[in-house]
């Protein structure tokens, strides 16, 4: 995972990260420009489901995205998704 420093936009580098519940996972996360040499805290969360688990814990809960292919969208959504797919390209003609 690379997150880029809020500050100058540098790749940082997550120095330590511990867990805060099954969803929840916060790190110390370290600007890599050392003129910059911002230092900061960031939390990583399950936000939404894409696609269900096929091992599911029932002592988690992770609502379904409503653009997930298993909430009823065709296919032709799929490629929608967000950050996990960059968009389709429009054609220029
Ligand atoms: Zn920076």
């Amino acid at each position: 995972m690379r997150l880029a420093c809020p500050h100058c936009g540098t790749i940082a580098t997550i120095r330590s990260s511990k867990e805060l519940s099954t969803t929840v996972r916060e790190a110390s996360v370290q600007c890599n420009n050392v003129e910059c040499a911002h230092t900061w805290v960031t939390r990583i969360v399950a936000d939404r489901t894409i696609a269900p688990s096929m091992t599911p814990n029932p002592k988690v809960y992770i609502p379904l995205s409503p653009r997930s292919p298993a909430a009823g969208k065709s296919a032709a959504n799929q490629m929608e998704l967000g950050m996990e797919h960059p968009p389709p390209r429009m054609a220029t003609g």
